[in-house]
């Protein structure tokens, strides 16, 4: 029988609820597709401050980056707002990316049929809409030096960041976005700011000369990022993939998250070389707004899982069967308070999880 290490960061907030949901659906994978998994937790975020002194420590980390997926549930929340900023929750997240070198993350923006009435545009415009966004997580101006606050000689700041990429950073997110292309829609949107910015330019002539050179057979468009905005509301279904670095992918999949319906919808990925394991974790925060209460939608945590079984675990057909059970649920009018809508079932998170894997046996 087939062995998985996965190992689950439940976090903060509503993290440790929404990933006893994402367990409910590792338990049916195994015994529906006779696969094991050898499942660790371990803590980060404020909870690990709150135990050892850092958001994410050492232990943990080794234990992770010896997986074969990690599943995370989210960090953060007003308890930590006052530690330093090296230790604080989110902290911790960052190492652990950086330390599994997760260069490209994976978004995708699925509009699920039954929920195209909750999107801030019409129903036609969205219903339907699978767009993935690939995004460069460790370059770009959230990391270029020089940066900081600095005091200028008339006594006035000035702040500074610097958009850097180099040409192995592009080549390398780039063939992310377009072996992802070749696995769906066979096309890629490349977005950036070539006609005010350097780092744009070189961005455009890098991933013109990979897909010259390796992907012919996949459709490249250029689009400057402002445009791409724009497209996103005017007619977001023309897009498939949609390949940019680490500003803009912050900026569009964010927007593009809006067209979806909500926030607790949505998974992602942040993937590396290959050599060590992926992370997967929900795009939303740990709301601690609504922790606690069994009112947290378990979904994206549940996708993430699904994204897990795709990218690291090669079980691709598992994947598309818990996304399919996820739109039939959504069928059926069950909802989590933040996508529910007059005429609809309201549940708890557990109820979900329940109804999940209600719809997984039945199908
Ligand atoms: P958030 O995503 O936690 O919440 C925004 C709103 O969406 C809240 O009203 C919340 O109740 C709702 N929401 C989010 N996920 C939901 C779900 N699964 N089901 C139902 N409703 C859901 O963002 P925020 O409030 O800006 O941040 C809260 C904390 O989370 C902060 O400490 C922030 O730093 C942290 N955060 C962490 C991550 C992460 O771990 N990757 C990402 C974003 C924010």
């Amino acid at each position: 029988m087939t062995m998985h290490k996965l190992m689950l960061l439940p976090g903060d907030g509503i993290g440790p609820e929404i990933m006893a949901e994402v367990e409910k659906i590792v338990d049916w994978v195994s015994k529906a597709y006779s696969v094991s998994f050898d499942v660790s937790q371990g803590l980060i975020g404020g909870c690990s401050y709150d135990a050892f002194g850092v958001p994410l420590s050492d232990e943990t980390l080794k234990t992770a980056q010896a997986v074969d997926a990690i599943i995370m549930g989210a960090v953060g929340g007003p308890k930590w707002d006052g530690v330093d900023y090296d230790k604080r929750p989110e902290a911790g997240l960052l190492r652990l990316r950086k330390e599994l070198d997760a260069f490209a993350n994976l978004r995708p923006a699925i509009c699920f049929d039954a929920l195209a009435d909750a999107s801030s545009l019409k129903r036609e415009l969205v219903s339907g809409l699978d767009i993935l966004f690939v995004r460069e997580l460790s370059s770009g101006v959230y990391f270029g030096e020089p940066r900081g606050i600095e005091t200028l000689a008339d006594g006035s700041r000035v702040g500074i960041n610097t958009q850097r990429y180099t040409e192995a950073e592009i080549e390398r997110i780039a063939h992310v976005g377009f072996e992802m292309a070749r696995k769906r829609g066979g096309r890629v949107a490349s977005a950036e700011k070539s006609n005010v910015m350097e780092a744009g330019l070189l961005w455009r002539q890098i991933v013109t000369e990979i897909h010259e050179r390796h992907y012919s057979d996949v459709e490249l468009n250029h689009i400057l990022a402002d445009n791409c905005a724009m497209q996103l509301v005017k007619n977001p279904k023309q897009f498939d993939v949609i390949l940019t670095d680490n500003l803009f992918g912050d900026l569009l999949s964010d927007e593009a998250a809006m067209l979806t319906g909500s926030l607790g919808m949505l998974p992602s990925a942040s993937l590396g070389n290959g050599a060590l394991p992926g992370l997967y974790e929900p795009v939303h925060g740990s709301a601690p707004d609504i922790a606690g209460e069994g009112l947290a939608n378990p979904i994206a945590a549940v996708l993430s899982f699904a994204m897990a079984l795709r990218y690291s675990l090669n079980m691709g057909d598992v994947a598309t069967a818990i996304e399919q059970a996820v739109d039939r649920v959504l069928a059926d009018n069950i909802r989590t308070g933040d996508i529910y809508t007059e005429g609809t079932v309201r549940v708890t998170t557990s109820q979900m999880g329940d109804a999940l894997l209600k719809k997984l046996d039945d199908m």
